[in-house]
């Protein structure tokens, strides 16, 4: 049975969220966007973190018996987006802690969650970042190159009981404050990069890692993306997740599910440039009205409302088949579909929110500009939306392919 009813836990946590998102995100996004666009490396704001771990906002999907709420898919969306249209880039790094604790807390070991999990739930500014993407490969990552030259080069050298990593990555989301890192590294050179990577967990207090630059960037600032830099840093083999090898199998096994999530930043924003609009064309007065009397903006105001409201139904509809399938019955067309339908989506919902505002729009005085910057970033995380498109037509035309997420 379908049921997209929100429980009443779900609509506590819902209406808890919305209001976080309205007193501590909204009313700071303009001026977070604005520092950090001055200077990449601008501190996070950690008080606000705080503030939300406090809340339990933080740890909602770690499972209840680990002191969290055990919060899936569905109500994962349904939080997110309330996140996200306060402040896209927080949003995000909350969704990256919500996302990596599945993994921490249900693809390890007794052993490692021993290690890992407090650094996460007593840590009350714990963020986690995972580490794929280098200098010289991207895409070849996450649409596994064939040959041996293609995928990343990070390597990890076993000596003894330890693992030497050496190489650098880069564009990685939380790097320039995470306290926990999931590292993919290159563990066999001699096979293509599906088959010759393992993952790995780790503190960032690590001699040998450093974290290099956080890289300027267009929109969703607060994210923080940068480079960690590894020089002969040695891990013990009890912080490997993977099996040897295994590790973008073993990312894909974990993450197959994920997509309506990353899905739901195009909802958030889409959303947050068109409740902005809606107050602006009640303010601003042209030709003697305010200008949301005219046709012309209540026209683009319901075609913005038709494609919100059909991201969302498609979103939930996906998250929804996330939680229930079951293995054999999960369609992987279903979370991909939504994350490039609203990674298209979003960006053409801000343009009309731009057009709203007139000239305003184009000016760094309001919020426009900066949902059109935060919008751009769907096309690009989790891999480009050109990548899930040659994902999704493989499987439509019947094909399986190698990929991680
Ligand atoms: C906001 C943001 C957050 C990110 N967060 C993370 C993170 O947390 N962790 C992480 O590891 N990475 C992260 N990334 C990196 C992201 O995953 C990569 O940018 C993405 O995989 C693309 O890689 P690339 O930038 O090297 O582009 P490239 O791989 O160089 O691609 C360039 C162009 O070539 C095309 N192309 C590449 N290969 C092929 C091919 N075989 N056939 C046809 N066309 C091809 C691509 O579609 C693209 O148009 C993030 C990126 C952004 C922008």
């Amino acid at each position: 049975m379908v049921d997209y009813n929100l429980d009443e836990n779900l609509k506590n946590w819902q209406s808890k969220v919305a209001e976080f998102a309205r007193i501590e995100l909204k009313p700071n996004a303009q001026e977070w966007d604005r520092l950090n666009g001055i200077d990449p490396s601008n501190p996070f704001p950690f008080d606000t973190l705080r503030k939300a771990s406090k809340e339990g906002i933080r740890t909602l999907t770690v499972p209840k018996e680990m002191g969290g709420e055990g919060l899936g898919i569905f109500d994962h969306v349904v939080l997110l987006e309330e996140l996200v249209a306060g402040e896209a880039g927080f949003g995000a790094v909350i969704h990256q802690g919500w996302k990596l604790a599945k993994m921490l807390c249900e693809h390890t070991t007794e052993e490692q969650r021993k290690e890992f999990l407090p650094r996460f739930m007593d840590v009350d500014t714990s963020t986690m970042a995972i580490g794929m993407t280098e200098p010289d490969h991207g895409t070849d990552n996450i649409r596994p190159a064939s040959n041996i030259d293609g995928g990343m080069k990070l390597s990890a050298v076993q000596n003894g009981n330890n693992w030497v990593l050496n190489g650098k990555k880069h564009f990685i989301a939380c790097a320039a404050m995470s306290n926990i890192n999931f590292l993919c590294a290159r563990t066999d050179s001699n096979v293509p990069v599906n088959e010759g990577v393992t993952l790995f967990i780790m503190p960032d207090e690590l001699d040998g890692f450093t974290r290099g630059v956080v890289h300027g960037k267009m929109g969703c600032r607060l994210l923080m993306n940068g480079e960690m830099i590894y020089e002969d840093a040695e891990v013990p083999d009890e912080w490997r997740l993977s099996e040897v090898n295994d590790g973008l199998p073993y990312m894909s096994r974990v993450f197959s599910r994920h997509s309506p999530t990353t899905a739901t930043f195009g909802l958030g924003i889409a959303r947050a440039a068109y409740e902005d609009a809606i107050d602006y064309a009640k303010v601003r007065v042209q030709g003697g009205s305010p200008i949301i009397e005219h046709d012309e903006i209540r026209q683009r105001i319901a075609d913005m409302y038709i494609s919100i409201s059909a991201a969302r139904d498609a979103i939930w509809k996906a998250a929804w088949h996330a939680d229930n399938a079951s293995e054999g019955e999960y369609d992987h067309k279903e979370g991909m579909r939504v994350k490039i339908f609203t990674g298209d989506m979003a960006p053409q919902v801000c343009s009309s929110a731009m057009n709203i505002f007139g000239g305003n729009g184009y000016m760094t005085t309001h919020s426009a500009e900066r949902h059109m910057r935060d919008a751009m970033m769907c096309y690009h995380i989790d891999g480009l939306n050109d990548t899930g498109r040659w994902k999704l037509g493989r499987l439509i035309a019947g094909e399986k392919f190698a990929g991680s997420i």
